[in-house]
């Protein structure tokens, strides 16, 4: 058997080793410039091997779907603004009385009346309290994430969309 390397008839022991992923035959004097290939038991003794976790074809699991309901939120109901005159004038409340009741100004309560301002959380649950009315509904972060589509997570089907129209 010749060296591979040197090219000098090996006498006695070849050596196996791997220089830049190729196998060769080396001489005791070359073994040196790679890395020895560590010998491999028969191909029948491997039987009964675990499968290689990463197998073709399997996809990571999908997340439960109970995780979108963990997330569930109140969100502010959309026609609020209808919802607390309706309330209030029922009541036979003021926007001043009911000012006064949710410890609020009465051009504030005219705003959100309105449909102008988006009453912060603490003032919805005070006119809540003060008209007996819901005005916030659960949404899932998923169902949120879709209306709003700027906070929505992109896919990576929406990059190669959004590259595409980005080349046009
Ligand atoms: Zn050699």
């Amino acid at each position: 058997m010749q060296c591979e390397i040197c090219g000098a008839e090996i006498r006695g022991k070849s050596f196996r080793i791997i220089v830049d992923r190729a196998e060769l035959d080396a001489c005791d004097k070359c073994k040196g410039f790679g890395k020895e290939v560590t010998p491999r038991g028969p191909a029948g003794m491997r039987r009964g091997a675990p499968a290689a976790s990463g197998a073709p074809g399997s996809m990571p699991a999908r997340r439960p779907r109970r995780d979108v309901f963990d997330q569930i939120k109140d969100e502010l109901v959309e026609d609020y603004a209808a919802r607390i005159k309706k309330a209030r004038e029922a009541k036979n409340l003021t926007d001043e009385q009911l000012a006064v009741k949710t410890q609020s100004k009465v051009n504030i309560i005219r705003k959100v009346e309105r449909g102008e301002l988006v009453p912060e959380d603490a003032l919805v649950k005070k006119i809540e309290m003060a008209l007996d009315i819901k005005l916030t509904e659960g949404v899932a972060e998923a169902e949120r994430g879709g209306r709003k589509g700027e906070s929505r997570v992109m896919t990576l089907g929406d990059l190669i969309k959004v590259k595409r129209e980005g080349n046009r």
